[in-house]
């Protein structure tokens, strides 16, 4: 009798410990959870749960799996993902989102387009303001399309950060030194000073990566070059460059090293290490990937960029086989025209067929990867974020699948990448919070965003087009 009694006792002290009874099953409260969601983890092996559950409490995914994880949790919030595809943000990882004010200027085949109209119409037109307009209107734009987190370099990025984080996106953001007097510095390299202040003060942000985003090798000179290094070492933030865009590079650099390659040359100044996110590559020779994987240094790919710019296909191909740090960008959204990442996925692929004469490689889940915990891995941010793991920032999109175009949806990876637009996003999420619902944006009025961008509009559009007469008189690609 006693030893029975005993054992009571101890049942009902295990079940008190535990929360469990009979009449109430055992649930955590969290703060929100996707259901019934085509869910990609894009983890290490590539799980899908094909009625899979994401579970979030604050900033955190805390759990990701099958349909009976949602009987272990009570959320305040629940999306139903209605069969729709759930998947990691992406990630954009080369950027100039404030250019989107000059979005559809220079199109009348102007050959030395970044010379002879980029720069003077930026030097004409930019100012605080543009910026922190212009990169609502990009980052909304980002927000609707399911990219959760952008790389950009560009100029006053304490009102890139603002804007940014008002929409509610993650990104890291570089102020661009260069050898020119710029909108927010009137001296060559004034960059340094203004990007070493903007780093300081964003370094312990919760959505904000603060960067140094020196232009390019051949723009900004070997001391400049090396300073930078040395900051980006002492605060330990990533370094964003254009690297290997056009041809010949080589011949712009500083005399003295003998480099056969701008990554020769940075690697030859002591610069190029993991901090480095190298945009383009479309020029990167054997030796170039070497380096670059020896460094441990990323890689942004702009392929849809690249083509409309007629500057060539980089071998990303080869870069994912070397197991280099590769992720997907856009470039500004004059270079592109676009800033989400859905069209560039099925630029991604198929222009590395084009280039290798091999219609086998990179298949869907490759570009996904790319466009998601490649992205991440570019930007040194893979511990944080680029997939649905427990332990990751939650950075998560769902996708629907029942539009005309989203059906019929055998393989989720080949319908994202070669069927999805932006307007297939239902929900972005970023750091546990619901950014845009239903193509609505949460923490934006949008028609406030269209009257401003009206009004840039307005402002520039002679400017813009008596440049365009100029800028097409001029020839020299690099002058
Ligand atoms: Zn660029």
């Amino acid at each position: 009798m006693q030893g029975t009694h005993f054992t009571g006792i101890n049942l009902s002290v295990l079940l008190i410990a535990t929360g469990c009874t009979s009449t109430a099953p055992k649930t955590t409260h969290v703060d929100l959870m996707v259901t019934n969601g085509q869910v990609l983890t894009m983890d290490k092996e590539h799980h899908v749960y094909p009625q899979g559950v994401v579970v979030i409490n604050g900033d955190t995914i805390i759990a990701v799996g099958d349909a009976s994880l949602a009987k272990q949790y009570s959320a305040s919030k629940v999306i139903n993902a209605k069969n729709g595809i759930v998947l990691p943000g992406m990630v954009n990882t080369h950027n100039h989102l404030p250019m989107i004010a000059f979005r559809g200027l220079g199109e009348e085949g102007i050959e030395n387009r970044l010379f002879a109209y980029f720069f003077p119409l930026e030097k004409e037109k930019l100012n605080r303001t543009l910026i922190h307009n212009a990169t609502l209107l990009g980052a909304s734009e980002l927000a609707l399309g399911g990219v959760t987190t952008y790389a950009d370099m560009y100029y006053h990025m304490d009102e890139m950060a603002q804007a940014t984080k008002q929409v509610g996106l993650r990104a890291v953001l570089g102020e661009t030194v260069i050898k020119y007097p710029v909108v927010d510095a009137p001296t060559p390299y004034g960059g340094l000073e203004y990007g070493e202040n903007f780093v300081k003060t964003y370094l312990h942000d919760p959505l904000i990566t603060p960067a140094f985003a020196p232009h390019a090798a051949y723009t900004v000179g070997s001391k400049e070059l090396q300073r930078i290094h040395e900051l980006s070492v002492k605060y330990n933030v990533p370094t964003l460059i254009h690297a290997a865009e056009f041809p010949h590079e080589e011949q712009r650099l500083e005399d003295g090293l003998a480099a056969k390659s701008p990554v020769d040359y940075l690697y030859k100044l002591g610069v190029l290490d993991k901090h480095m996110v190298l945009a383009h590559g479309v020029n990167f020779s054997e030796d170039d990937l070497k380096l670059i994987q020896q460094a441990d240094a990323g890689v942004a790919y702009n392929p849809m960029a690249n083509a409309k710019g007629a500057t060539g296909i980089a071998p990303a191909w080869d870069m994912l086989k070397q197991h280099i740090r590769i992720g997907l960008g856009t470039d500004g959204p004059m270079s592109s025209n676009q800033v989400d990442l859905w069209r560039t996925l099925s630029y991604a692929a198929n222009m590395q067929r084009l280039r290798y004469h091999d219609r086998t490689i990179m298949i869907p889940r490759q570009v996904i990867e790319m466009a998601t915990i490649g992205g991440a891995k570019a930007l040194h941010m893979e511990d944080q974020i680029g997939s649905l793991e427990p332990g990751k920032k939650a950075d998560v999109i769902v996708v629907e699948t029942h539009s005309m175009n989203m059906m019929p949806n055998y393989n989720p990876y080949a319908t994202l990448v070669y069927q999805a637009n932006p307007s297939n996003v239902e929900y972005t999420i970023v750091n546990g919070k619901i950014v845009m619902a239903n193509r609505k944006l949460t923490n934006i009025d949008e028609d406030e965003i269209r009257t401003k961008t009206i009004a840039i509009e307005n402002d520039i559009r002679i400017f813009a087009q008596e440049l365009a007469k100029k800028a097409i008189q001029s020839k020299s690609v690099m002058d």
